[in-house]
């Protein structure tokens, strides 16, 4: 039967809050989803394949065990049949989970986590991207997208903004040269949260569909709503600007039911991700860095998210710091520890 013959060398996990995310190698890339990457083509590396990606909800851990153990353990030959060795299964993992579920994996599937630092490897991750993989990174303004050519010997100093359940900001100088300057608490969690109160919706594929459709000026108070229509041009805001962020809500007099949830989907989505490109410009000011990369699972490529961030960015820089994303924005912790297997 080819699928035993597999081989699957190396995994790694990032168990965060919300997502648990997988890097795995596969040698011919059996059950790799889209984003999968090559390696080994270039002649510098004995192993030749593709890193295959896969992510499970953190709070559906056991469909991540039974992943790993029927398309990795299984495939890859490391589970013998009679169970002995399975003890001696060391995986790379970072995150928290890498400390919460330790007991869990080594009692379900034998396996021993190898702890990775979680900013370490989020560092990691990303300069293994921007060094390795072509059309990695891309700019999205004015829905253009636009992708970036890295220069490796001009890479540092750059900001990463990683937007996971919560948001980290750290200033990267170099391989292992990093320092986690800032960070918020209104970040993927918080859209997903306040989503689900507000919306009833029941998972973020379903708000991000709702605030697709959405319209944000419906609750949103804009500069124009006070200005009675006009812009405020002496301080140089639009009339379309955003000046209160769900601010119409307090004077309508309506209730959350009169209010349509794809409207209040896309509002929540603006403030955060408006909120984030606000504070992560802030902090690139801070340090004169002009160099933004944005990563994490809730950018998720959607245009709408990019493109109001990059304007955070472009409106507060005045065109001077520049946002830019990630293909694979949402393996970075993985990846980096992943990538740690060499060390
Ligand atoms: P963490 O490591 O904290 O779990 P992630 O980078 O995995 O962080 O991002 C988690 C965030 O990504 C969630 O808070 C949510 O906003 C967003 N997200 C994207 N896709 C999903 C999904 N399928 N299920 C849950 N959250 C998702």
């Amino acid at each position: 039967d080819s699928r035993f013959s597999t081989q699957i060398s190396h995994l790694a996990l990032d168990i965060g809050g919300t997502l648990i995310k997988l890097v795995y190698f596969s040698p011919n890339g059996d059950n790799c989803e889209d984003g999968s990457i090559v390696v080994g083509n270039n002649g510098c590396s004995a192993v030749q394949g593709r890193l295959c990606f896969a992510k499970f909800e953190t709070r559906k851990i056991d469909d991540c065990l039974d992943f790993i153990r029927l398309n990795i353990l299984q495939h890859s030959g490391v589970q013998h049949p009679n169970g002995t060795e399975r003890d001696k299964l060391s995986v790379k993992a970072t995150g928290g989970g890498a400390f919460k579920f330790a007991d869990l994996f080594k009692e379900k599937l034998g396996i021993v986590f190898d702890k990775e630092d979680e900013m370490h490897s989020l560092v990691c991750g990303v300069n293994f991207l921007l060094k390795t993989v072509p059309r990695e990174a891309f700019t999205y303004l004015d829905g253009q997208k636009e992708f970036v050519q890295i220069d490796h010997n001009d890479l540092y100093p750059y900001l990463l903004v990683n937007i996971g359940s919560g948001v980290s900001m750290i200033k990267v100088d170099g391989d292992g040269k990093y320092e986690r300057i800032s960070g918020t608490s209104l970040g993927g969690g918080t859209f997903l949260g306040l989503g689900k109160l507000l919306t009833k919706c029941k998972s973020f594929d379903e708000l991000l569909e709702l605030s697709h459709q959405g319209n944000n000026r419906v609750i949103d108070m804009l500069v124009g709503d006070i200005y009675g229509g006009t812009d405020y041009s002496k301080i140089g805001l639009s009339s379309t600007a955003i000046a209160s962020s769900f601010g119409k809500a307090i004077s309508d007099g309506k209730e959350l039911e009169d209010y349509q949830p794809e409207d209040v989907a896309r509002s929540l989505l603006r403030m955060i991700s408006n909120n984030i490109g606000q504070i992560a410009y802030l902090n690139a000011l801070r340090f004169g860095l002009k160099r933004i990369f944005f990563g994490g699972f809730f950018i998720r490529g959607l245009e709408y998210t990019m493109d109001t961030i990059s304007v955070a960015v472009h409106f507060w820089s005045r065109g001077e710091a520049k946002a830019m994303f990630l293909r694979h924005e949402g393996f970075l912790g993985a990846l980096g520890a992943f990538t740690s297997y060499k060390d």
